[in-house]
């Protein structure tokens, strides 16, 4: 079977086009399979059970799982976004940054070596673009 349209790493992208459509009410999985036209199995084995989109506390009261539409939508933007982001900080050269305001990588005249809150060295410098205070996580091999 061909997929090459959907990255295993991401949403399907039919959640971020008909997702919109979704209310504010419960669904059940099978009535999102069909508005969103994915199958009830990505639903309920890929979108809930592995990747933890957001279901109702009754889920399994009678067997059936209910799914707050507009909950399931905006988990979906959200989980897209982050994935965006993440391949474009995995596409950054060595000096660059990514500049959220400016929504592209810049490369700083300088930074500074900080240490977060959990522990995490990471970069901080300022966007030359914009002004922004922007970060940059340390990986393990630099
Ligand atoms: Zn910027």
């Amino acid at each position: 079977m061909k997929s090459k349209s959907i990255r295993k790493e991401d949403v399907n992208p039919n959640l971020l086009i008909y997702g919109k459509r979704l209310k504010d009410m419960n669904y059940t999985v099978q009535e999102l399979s069909e508005i969103l036209g994915v199958s009830q199995r990505y639903i309920r084995e890929y979108l809930i059970m592995r990747k933890g989109a957001p279901v109702q506390p009754k889920a399994n009261l009678k067997g059936k799982v209910y799914v707050n539409g507009r909950q399931l939508y905006e988990w979906a933007v959200e989980f897209h976004q982050k994935k965006l982001e993440k391949k474009a900080e995995n596409a950054l050269k060595e000096n660059e940054f990514l500049c959220c305001r400016c929504r592209g990588h810049v490369i700083p005249d300088h930074f500074t070596i900080e240490i977060s809150a959990s522990g995490v060295p990471f970069r901080k410098a300022v966007c030359p673009c914009c002004g922004a205070v922007i970060n940059r996580y340390i990986k393990d091999k630099e």
